[in-house]
């Protein structure tokens, strides 16, 4: 590993603890015959057909379809602007999944859709659901079939909430490993749920190894594997083409003349992966996507840049891997991640945590909108992209920040960001 700093030299920054960003020379736009366009066709069917399921137990839903706003942040663009000493060019939007219903989170995406997929293998295997009609996953029959199974998975605190949240709804008895460091709020409400929490010393990286070892001792239980799991890519994976969807309806055209720049915040990768390869899928080479990560925990950069995936990690180079950007608090990429999407990506950036705060109060500010930190890291790859082509080309372009979450935070937590 020594010779790492000298044979990627932006190691050395990151090593030092500055921002950094990466373009990535190997971008390709070939999309990995593992995941297929039909695979994600039948997860979007899938999801459409628990909808009426989902609409009786989770009202808050868009009709039993769990999806988020795509809002317009003209402020927010003209303080970036600012920020950068540029004028504002093309448009930039905030994909809204820190209110995604049920979770509040973008793990609401990839989450409950595992839980789903396991809920219907069950219910199929012990002759249920055969007529189609998913509305009955609401009786006690059914929850007293699934409480004879149950869920397990490691997590910093979102993918267990959703995974929680809807496996409880289910009636699945859950385990969620923790490190002893994640959010007691988020212990306490899935607690209150009936969810079983394990809290362990060490990183999350340690949490999910020892619950995908208990599980695998479990015959009845199914881990969810974040590092490793196809089925959460999936559900990920449908934002892409919903996405477009709201992009359509919004008159918004992406096209050679009008590209999209997206910014996900990165953690494992699988969430940001997902939706990077749905949209790769419905947009092909007009949109650029960007992960964005914590200086400290720049998991996914270090994976990618060095070729070596899994096998290199923060502490590799000297970093913590500690941030207050719960969901990116990663320091080993996904390998399945880094594999499918890692020469996808136009580049990846890392951001300051005193940067995440600061747009986590800037936004609220000026547009009353109120994100965890970990959602805000996007924001830089606007300024960040602005010089990608021509101005001329630059003025037609669209650009999403992509808001991963917010909205379960409690309001004592919120105000140690901004002023409620
Ligand atoms: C999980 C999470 C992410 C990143 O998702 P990964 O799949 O871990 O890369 C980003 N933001 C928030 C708020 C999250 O909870």
């Amino acid at each position: 590993m020594d010779d790492i700093f000298e044979k990627f030299p932006l190691t050395e920054e990151m090593r030092r603890g500055n921002e950094v960003s990466w373009l990535n020379p190997n971008l390709d736009n070939k999309l990995s015959d593992e995941i297929t366009e039909k695979d994600v066709d039948e997860a979007a069917e899938r999801l459409s057909r628990f909808a009426p399921y989902i609409r009786k137990v989770f009202p808050e839903t868009w009709d039993g379809i769990i999806e988020s706003q795509l809002t317009e942040i003209g402020s927010m663009q003209e303080m970036l602007a600012r920020e950068a000493g540029a004028p504002p060019f093309g448009r930039l939007f905030l994909k809204c999944d820190s209110s995604l219903p049920i979770s509040g989170s973008i793990k609401a995406r990839g989450g409950i859709y595992e839980v789903l997929c396991f809920a219907e293998e069950v219910a199929l295997k012990n002759g249920y659901l055969g007529d189609g009609d998913y509305s009955i996953l609401a009786d006690e029959e059914l929850k007293g079939l699934f409480s004879r199974y149950s869920i397990a998975v490691g997590s910093t605190g979102n993918l267990g909430l959703s995974i929680g949240i809807m496996g409880a709804k289910l009636g699945f008895s859950v385990t969620v490993h923790m490190s002893t460091d994640a959010k007691q709020w988020k212990k306490d409400l899935l607690r209150q749920k009936g969810v079983n929490v394990v809290e362990h010393e060490g990183d999350y990286g340690e949490a999910v190894a020892v619950g995908r070892a208990q599980a695998a001792s479990d015959h009845n239980c199914h881990f969810v594997d974040d590092e490793k799991s196809k089925t959460l890519f999936l559900g990920y994976a449908v934002a892409g083409r919903r996405l477009k969807a709201q992009l359509d309806a919004a008159g918004v055209n992406v096209d050679a003349k009008h590209p999209l720049f997206v910014y996900l915040p990165c953690g494992v990768g699988g969430a940001p992966g997902g939706v990077a390869y749905g949209l790769k899928q419905v947009y092909g080479e007009n949109v650029h996507c960007y992960f964005a990560e914590p200086v400290e925990a720049p998991a996914m950069l270090l994976g990618v840049m060095t070729g070596m995936r899994e096998r290199i990690c923060a502490q590799d180079i000297g970093l913590s891997g500690r941030t207050i950007a719960d969901g990116l608090a990663v320091s080993r990429p996904s390998e399945l991640v880094a594999k499918l999407v890692g020469d996808l990506l136009d580049g990846l950036f890392t951001v300051s945590d005193d940067r995440m705060k600061k747009y986590v109060s800037d936004l609220y500010t000026v547009e009353g909108i109120f994100v965890e930190p970990s959602a805000t890291a996007g924001f830089p790859g606007y300024i960040l992209t602005r010089e990608k082509f021509s101005a001329g080309l630059m003025e037609n372009s669209t650009h999403i920040a992509w808001a991963t979450g917010g909205n379960m935070v409690p309001e004592n937590e919120r105000s140690v960001y901004i002023s409620v």
